[in-house]
């Protein structure tokens, strides 16, 4: 006999997907977040301050044993940037943003040539051989774009460029780094992917918006020097790309400031609803609290941290218990490190973990429910998808239960073989503000947030009574 959900249990989830649809404590923890804090990177005096909203959030929310659990971390602080182009006769400042991580150039910055290369791919096929490279001695340009998905498949793809960029560049020689921003912004994005007729209309007015250029955490290896990384709005990209397409001999002139390693305490932020037979094993249900220092952190991710907090007021309030905890984890600095995960970890490991799952998508329509468990817990997952079916979520999967938690979640997933829920947000317009100063209250779509509090609701409190457990998952 395969495992079930008893009616009764069922029954309450249904009744709690109905109540999540109908509570407005999201979008006023948002508001709170966004517009109270702001952005808040990890390690800053913002980042203290969300904690401590956090906490005084998630008490009124009728939840237990709240609490903050410090670490310590190394952070890096951006300073000043500013970068020219020259182009025959032309010079125009950029928009730019420098990438989470990187040095700062000497005084006086730097001015050379521009090495152009359409995307990463075409910079590792250059040769490696010292002095060979036209990367050697010039600042290397990645003109990798990011293409609009539903999925986040495109953001996959093009990140590398961002990631990788500084190591490739500086293994041929090259003086400093700059890519088109990883991000659809400036983008029409009106083709291809099916977006509500809400979405589309936002559109118009993104394309009008100032252009912006997308941070994110860059790394170096040992192996080459650390050389200043940069990106530049998709537009200044476009324009950059026009003149290398017309043969034009391309310079950049830039200065960056910036501060790496500087030791700063952070917290992941933590509160639960107690479980009854079996309140030892845990179902957490996270977010990230961090965001980058531009912005509000709205979508990225102050969005997941009042659906899941939401959810958890939202069974809270209905007040039955579930057998195992319900515990909310917003994690400190996922942006630039993941320390908020290794530390939980650390910490956690010994627990048994019936369940990871993150909201960390922004605030978009959730589409689809996946699983990372045990087979044998796959009937359990079916009757979840069944609950969360009227809210508009497929269950695509079949029996291919791969799927991916979010950032912090799949850490530990793979870490500590936690299985894992997870649910798929439509990303459509997510990157077009995402890590940027756009990120804000005022460019976000808050119309899905019921929805997603709703399914948050019902899918923690049924991993939480599950007559089995979900784990370990097959990774
Ligand atoms: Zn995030």
């Amino acid at each position: 006999m395969p495992p079930t959900y008893a009616d009764a249990d069922l029954a309450h989830a249904r009744a709690l997907r109905e109540r999540g649809l109908a509570d407005p404590a999201a979008l006023r923890l948002l508001r709170e977040l966004c517009t109270g804090i702001g952005a808040r990177p990890a390690g800053s005096p913002a980042d203290a301050q969300a904690q401590a909203w956090a906490r005084a959030a998630l008490g009124q929310l009728g939840l237990e044993g709240v609490r903050a659990e410090e670490f310590a971390l190394r952070v890096w602080q951006r300073g000043p940037a500013a970068a020219r182009l020259l182009a025959q006769d032309m010079s125009r400042p950029l928009t730019i943003a420098a990438l989470g991580n990187s040095v700062a150039t000497a005084a006086g910055g730097i001015d050379a040539e521009v090495a152009w290369y359409p995307d990463l791919a075409a910079l590792r096929a250059d040769t490696t051989e010292p002095g060979r490279s036209r990367a050697h001695g010039r600042i290397v340009f990645i003109d990798q774009r990011t293409e609009r998905t539903r999925d986040g498949r495109g953001y996959g793809a093009a990140v590398g460029a961002r990631i990788n960029g500084p190591v490739e560049a500086a293994r041929r020689g090259a003086l400093a780094l700059a890519i088109r921003s990883i991000g659809t912004s400036g983008t029409s994005g009106i083709d291809g992917i099916g977006g509500s007729g809400a979405t589309a209309s936002a559109t118009t007015g993104a394309a009008a918006a100032a252009p912006v250029a997308h941070t994110g955490a860059t790394r170096y290896d040992l192996s080459v020097p650390r050389i200043p990384a940069f990106a530049v709005s998709v537009r200044d990209a476009e324009l950059i790309a026009a003149q290398q397409a017309a043969g034009r001999p391309l310079r950049l002139q830039f200065t960056l400031e910036a501060r790496s390693g500087v030791d700063a305490r952070s917290a992941n932020v933590i509160a639960e609803w107690r479980g009854t037979d079996l309140a030892h094993e845990v179902v957490l249900i996270g977010a990230h609290l961090d965001s980058w220092d531009v912005g509000q952190g709205a979508q990225d991710n102050g969005a997941g941290v009042a659906i899941v907090s939401a959810a958890a007021g939202v069974i809270a309030a209905a007040g039955r218990r579930a057998r195992r905890t319900i515990r909310v984890v917003l994690f400190g600095n996922e942006e630039n490190g993941f320390d908020g995960a290794l530390d939980y970890g650390n910490r956690h490991k010994d627990e048994p973990h019936q369940l990871v799952a993150e909201s960390d998508f922004g605030a978009g329509r959730l589409y689809a429910f996946t699983s990372r468990v045990a087979s044998a817990a796959l009937p359990l997952a079916a009757q979840v998808a069944q609950v969360l079916a009227p809210l508009g979520l497929a269950h695509p999967e079949g029996g291919r239960n791969a799927g991916s938690p979010g950032p912090d979640a799949a850490l530990l997933m793979r870490r500590h073989r936690w299985p894992a829920l997870a649910l798929a947000q439509d990303g459509s317009r997510y990157f077009d503000v995402h890590h940027t100063a756009d990120d804000t209250l005022e460019r976000l779509d808050a119309g899905a947030l019921p929805q997603n509090v709703a399914a948050w609701a019902a899918m923690a409190w049924l991993a939480a009574q599950a007559p089995v457990s979900f784990g370990p998952p097959a990774l």
